[in-house]
């Protein structure tokens, strides 16, 4: 719980919510600007800006909740499928530094415009990968550390 935090204030019941689900690890309620109707966060009670500091346990029980509720959402409201986002960091459009991820329903011919597909240019798409690949050093995750 961090004292200026929005979504723990709503956590605690000090600021009001349309909450859809709870458990002992998340809280999922309706976005307050929907992208369109049933727009859902989903998030996880223990505090955490992103996806870069949440807690293995805290993000499983997160993202477990998120695929039991995007199918229902979308039956509730007739919707055709729906977006699960996640921004992180300001750059991305967070707003609001508690991790979440956004339930958004979508409907067939709907006007949500979703990020425009760019274009690299001659050789750039090469140079890219490389500099990612450097990063990660030949990560590779053993099944227990994924889960
Ligand atoms: P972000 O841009 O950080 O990924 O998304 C934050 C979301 O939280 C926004 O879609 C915004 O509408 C929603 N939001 C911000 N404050 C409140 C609030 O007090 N109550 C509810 N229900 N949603 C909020
Ligand atoms: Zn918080």
């Amino acid at each position: 719980m961090i004292k200026d935090c929005i979504f723990c204030k709503i956590i605690k019941g000090d600021i009001p919510s349309e909450k859809i689900y709870e458990d002992e690890h998340v809280y999922a309620f309706l976005d307050i600007n929907p992208a369109a109707k049933g727009h859902t966060l989903v998030i996880p009670k223990n505090h955490s800006e992103n996806i870069t500091d949440i807690k293995k346990e805290d993000l499983k029980h997160t993202i477990f909740v998120v695929k039991k509720l995007a199918p229902k959402v979308m039956e509730a409201v007739s919707a055709d499928g729906f977006n699960i986002g996640m921004n992180n960091f300001p750059a991305s459009g967070q707003a609001v530094m508690h991790s979440h991820f956004h339930i958004i329903p979508r409907k067939k011919g709907d006007a949500i415009k979703l990020p425009v597909q760019g274009k690299y240019e001659k050789g750039e798409i090469e140079k890219v990968k490389k500099l990612i690949i450097q990063k990660l050093k030949n990560i590779k995750l053993t099944s227990s550390q994924l889960l």
